[in-house]
């Protein structure tokens, strides 16, 4: 077996169980069963059999969801009474063609704190193709978590792409981006990172501090994450380093964007700090085109954008003159590397290919995309966990992260909450048999099923980096359109090895003492990995060895936590100053510019960035 050399590797007082799930592994594989635990009672007899009939269907939602970042509902209901930001306009009532000092194509994560900063002191349009999050229960409330990103509708805040590699994801179409969707993890990146990107220190920190104040809070902790802390510290993730925003080895309690009522606090909320004189912020504005002056110029400047209105009118806004007025694209990982190609810049063959006209020939750009895969385990809880968001991280010496979800009630409500048949990606019912009758047996099917076999959560790894790259090119001339991408997962085997050694520590955080109460002795670790395995979460084929093979495990599973980047690079794309090589007046500044996700999770980096590059421009526009 692929594992055994690991597992010899163990801290020492974890060897005796470790062989000793060798054994029962070797001994159920040579049965060919997944199910040759020795069943002590009647009881648990039943509690298998439930389990193994409803495996498919239930691991289908529980990991869509964990995936989904998910995983959990609170049963309240919260609607956030709509933030009448003075600035912000439907696109429908912009003028034909207006003048600004910036302007910013993207009102995501980076976008609104980079146009929060640069209204104190110039004029900024901020374009965002979506609506306001404000007054979206979907959005806002930590409970309806799974509901946005199953919502399929034009009109959805996400929109689900699906890799060629099969692997199923969605990107932000909405003002706050992708931090109106995910899963509210924040955490900083590492003092390493930061030396690394030639960020200045102070600035940095500075910009974190701005951001945390108005997004980010202590999560609550109860038994199921105190479990998976303590378990984490047990199987050898030292030192306990408490509750901090920092990127430290080791365990620790992590910051999260909802708050202590499980309301969420987006990137839009950093608008709060805009100079409403400063900016114009309009929503379904959907930009179609970068505009380029190449007359008289020794290189291809940017001078303005082409965008559409809900309507579909086009509307055209352009620079002040000015030598220090910029355009900047904030489209995120997928949506600038796009847009760069949509305006002429990108690889000439490829955009000849779509019929565009090319300003500069830039091979690099949709190149160095990356997706930090993710594996995870779901573990049946013989009792009661409390719903929890990721809250606590395991930062290993070897590039792998671990982190844990749970919901006592994942599928609670009348409607059986984001398990609902009725929505999108978590539900068993395909789209296209979605009559009022089959919605109707689904339910009644849902509610015929034993509590105990949606109890429990998820332990789930995420690796560092990742080293593996792959590309993006565009499918049409529509931006509203998903390009394609390749994110060739696991092609490095370092990645695969990171992927191998952090499922060993989640095997034997299960297998801890922390964790006794929160796992079925009788289910083995062949079983749970087969109950992962079994179900659709990707569109991968599968093989038949997963439980024997870690590095199996990780390809035929793998999923995404949302963390792509690239595609835009620093050093190959953008100067280490975000300016767009090749062309005046254009940066990026977004996760497109990543070469690394940062930190565990990347969003507070990336507001972040959109802070410290605000500060860094108005410095250079007014200090020359
Ligand atoms: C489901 C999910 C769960 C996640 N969980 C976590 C987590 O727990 N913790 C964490 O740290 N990170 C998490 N992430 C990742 C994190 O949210 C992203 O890395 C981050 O939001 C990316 O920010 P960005 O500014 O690069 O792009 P985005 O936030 O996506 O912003 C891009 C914006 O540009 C707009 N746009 C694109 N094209 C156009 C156009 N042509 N015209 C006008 N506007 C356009 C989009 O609508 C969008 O609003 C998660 C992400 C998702 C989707």
């Amino acid at each position: 077996m692929s594992t055994s050399a690991g597992r010899r590797q163990q801290a020492s007082h974890h060897s005796n169980s470790v062989t000793r799930r060798q054994a029962a592994r070797k001994i159920e594989f040579e049965r060919g069963s997944n199910c040759g635990y020795p069943l002590n009672s009647f009881l648990e007899a039943a509690i298998i059999a439930i389990i193994s009939k409803m495996l498919v269907w239930v691991l289908w939602r529980l990991l869509s969801a964990a995936l989904a970042g998910i995983l959990l509902f609170t049963g309240f209901c919260f609607s956030q009474t709509a933030t009448n930001y003075s600035f912000m306009h439907q696109a429908t009532s912009a003028p034909a063609v207006s003048y600004f000092d910036y302007i910013i194509i993207g009102g995501g994560t980076a976008g609104c704190p980079l146009a929060a900063t640069l209204s104190q002191n110039a004029t900024v349009l901020l374009l965002e193709r979506g609506g306001s999050p404000y007054g979206n229960p979907n959005i806002t409330n930590l409970g309806a978590f799974g509901k946005a990103l199953a919502d399929l509708s034009h009109s959805s805040p996400s929109q689900r792409f699906i890799s060629e590699d099969g692997v199923i994801s969605a990107r932000a179409r909405v003002l706050g981006g992708g931090s109106c969707l995910n899963a509210g993890f924040y955490s900083r990146a590492a003092p390493r990172y930061v030396n690394d990107a030639g960020w200045e220190g102070r600035l940095v920190n500075e910009s974190y501090r701005w951001v945390e104040k108005k997004v980010a809070f202590e999560p609550p902790m109860k038994q199921w994450q105190n479990a998976v802390k303590d378990g984490l510290l047990e199987v050898g993730v030292h030192p306990y380093n408490g509750f901090t925003y920092d990127h430290l080895p080791g365990t620790k309690v992590g910051g999260t964007i909802f708050d202590v009522n499980g309301h969420r606090h987006t990137a839009a909320d950093l608008l709060q700090y805009a100079n409403p004189s400063g900016l114009t912020l309009l929503l379904h504005a959907s930009v179609h085109k970068i505009l380029f002056r190449v007359k008289g110029k020794k290189r291809p400047m940017a001078h303005g954008v082409v965008f559409r209105d809900a309507l579909g009118k086009k509307h055209r806004a352009y620079l002040k003159t000015g030598s220090k007025n910029e355009v900047i694209l904030s489209a995120g990982a997928l949506g600038s590397p796009q847009m760069l190609m949509l305006s002429g810049v990108g690889p000439a063959d490829h955009l000849k290919a779509h019929n565009i006209r090319v300003i500069f020939d830039q091979p690099l750009v949709g190149q160095g995309m990356s997706d930090n895969p993710m594996n995870a385990i779901f573990v049946p809880s013989p009792n009661p966990v409390e719903v929890s968001l990721i809250q606590v991280v395991g930062i290993t010496n070897f590039g792998s992260y671990i982190e844990a979800a749970s919901g006592e009630n994942f599928a609670g409500g009348a409607d059986f909450g984001m398990f609902s048949p009725k929505i999108g990606q978590l539900s068993t019912v395909p789209p296209k048999q979605r009559t009022p009758e089959a919605l109707a047996k689904a339910i009644e099917a849902m509610e015929a099923l034993e509590p105990a076999v949606l109890r429990g959560g998820f332990i789930l790894e995420k690796i560092m980096g990742p080293i593996s790259t792959g590309h993006l090119e565009l499918r049409t001339k529509n931006p509203n359109d998903n390009p394609s991408v390749t994110f060739n997962y696991f092609k490095e085997p370092e990645d695969l090895q990171r992927c191998v050694n952090g499922l060993k520590i989640i095997e034997n955080l299960i297998e801890s003492k922390a964790f006794t109460q929160f796992r079925y002795e009788y289910l083995s670790m062949t079983v749970l990995l087969n109950m992962t395995a079994n179900a659709p979460i990707n569109l991968l084929p599968k093989h038949a060895n997963v439980s024997t093979s870690l590095e199996q495990f990780c390809k035929d599973t793998v999923m995404t936590i949302w963390h792509y980047h690239g595609g835009c690079q620093v050093g190959r794309v953008v100067d280490r100053d975000y300016r767009v090589l090749g062309v005046d007046a254009l940066r990026v500044i977004d996760g497109s510019t990543f070469h690394y996700s940062p930190g565990t999770n990347p969003q507070a980096t990336v507001m972040m960035l959109g802070r410290y590059m605000g500060v860094k421009i108005l410095r250079e526009r007014f200090q020359g």
